[in-house]
């Protein structure tokens, strides 16, 4: 059994082990418990630093990849549209 508190500590550091999406708190009968909104199975959780670690070596590794081999990236290209949504209009 677990307190909202405790709910409430994983929810803030942790991540769905599957998808690596936010996770949230359910109650059911009569107890609280912590799930993916998105019903993943077997669930299970990761720290969300892990996530954001392996993330951040993927898109390092997409980066290298895209570099490398530019014939194999499959990514539209960036406009100056794109960049002025992210950036604004000087
Ligand atoms: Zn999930």
């Amino acid at each position: 059994m677990s307190t909202s508190l405790f709910n409430a500590r994983l929810i803030r550091t942790h991540v769905c082990a599957q998808c690596w999406g936010a996770l949230v708190e359910r109650y059911t009968e009569g107890e609280f418990s912590v799930i993916c909104p998105r019903g993943c199975q077997p669930g299970g959780f990761v720290s969300r630093e892990f996530a954001d670690r392996r993330r951040a070596e993927s898109d390092a590794q997409l980066a290298e990849v895209a570099h490398n081999y530019p014939q194999f990236d499959t990514r539209p290209p960036i406009t100056s549209a794109d960049l002025e949504a992210l950036f604004g209009k000087d």
